[in-house]
């Protein structure tokens, strides 16, 4: 009933099985080196990143806002989220790939790439050291191979994106830095005095049977084994809208490279949980034009590119989808 999950750990409000879960999900899955590092609960990664862009800023009230940049197309929830209370502290100041101040900034890599898929790396090209918030929300198997057990100052992940629990408001930090921890457990008590108890446990619950699944390998079918099962799905989702891009002659995707799983021990490509669609001359709205097909997408603009662009989610229900393919194959260039 209490706010506090466990007094003795620096996240208090985190239930001790909460936190045992995710350490053994990581375990399972091999993609974050989870040792030497705080572990900070959050009520969804939206809520850790507003507590990073906190943790991270300069605390001395002289220093001018700092700068937060993300490469374009970036996740279009960035800008918006930095920016809805001008804060003293920091502001949002575009794309990273143009970024040439020689100020401080905090740079958000996010790999896989919302909306596109990519795989990336920092990119900003400055005299200062910048802060980097790793946004790993589709660093899962379902999505992309799992190519390094990744070891940053600062990782966030969220159950949203793992098995799709975006509901439960479930999101975690790997953050080296104790005062970077310990700022961000005050934000989120500031903000809302912890996270929901019952959605830590349900979460834990899930996870452990995902675990459990890879624990007792030889005597689970692949298909009953969580990873293996959204793998296999995300597969033949992007099979069949790759066939239903091709007949429309409309758009162009983007391509991408074969790696070496560690997770599924084989090359694998990947499968991200949103397609990028480029759509061909003639067509300058790309939101527009597929509304008219009754196709709601999320226009270049909002990425912080070009409208030509629009991201089309692929990790709606299974009749959605199917929907959207059947829509999406009566495009027809004009
Ligand atoms: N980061 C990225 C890249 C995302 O795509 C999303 C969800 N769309 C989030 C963060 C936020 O996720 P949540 O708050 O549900 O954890």
């Amino acid at each position: 009933m209490s706010y506090l999950g466990d007094t003795n750990n620096l996240c208090w409000y985190m239930v001790p099985q909460m936190r045992d879960a995710i350490l053994r999900l990581h375990n399972v899955v091999g993609n974050a080196v989870t040792k030497d590092k705080f572990l900070v609960l959050g009520t969804g990664s939206s809520q850790l990143y507003q507590a990073l862009l906190y943790a991270l800023s300069p605390s001395e009230s002289s220093h001018r806002p700092i700068n937060v940049v993300a490469a374009a197309p970036y996740y279009s929830e960035y800008k918006d989220a930095t920016d809805i209370l001008q804060s003293r502290l920091f502001q949002w100041t575009g794309d990273a790939a143009l970024y040439d101040k020689d100020e401080p900034y905090i740079e958000v890599v996010t790999s896989p790439n919302n909306p596109d898929g990519t795989l990336r790396v920092p990119v900003v090209n400055s005299g200062v050291e910048g802060k980097i918030i790793y946004d790993l929300a589709y660093y899962w198997p379902q999505y992309t191979p799992i190519t390094d057990q990744l070891d940053h100052d600062v990782m966030v992940f969220t159950f949203s994106k793992c098995t799709g629990h975006a509901g439960s408001r479930i999101g975690w930090a790997f953050v080296k830095d104790i005062e970077v921890a310990k700022k961000m457990i005050r934000f989120v008590q500031l903000n809302s005095i912890g996270v929901s108890r019952e959605s830590q446990i349900r979460a834990a619950k899930m996870i452990g049977v995902i675990c459990d699944g890879y624990k007792n390998l030889k005597s689970i079918e692949s298909d009953h084994l969580f990873f293996d099962y959204s793998k296999r799905l995300m597969k033949e989702r992007w099979e069949k809208f790759k066939g239903a891009i091709e007949k429309s002659k409309v758009f162009t995707l983007t391509k991408y490279p074969t790696s070496y799983c560690h997770f599924n021990k084989d090359l694998s490509e990947q499968y991200p949980a949103f397609a990028w669609l480029k759509c061909l001359e003639g067509i300058k709205d790309g939101e527009s034009y597929l509304e008219k097909l009754k196709i709601r997408t999320r226009g270049g603009g909002r990425f912080g590119v070009d409208a030509k662009y629009v991201r089309v989610s692929m990790i709606g229900t299974e009749d959605e989808f199917i929907e959207l393919c059947t829509r999406l194959s009566n495009a027809k260039r004009e």
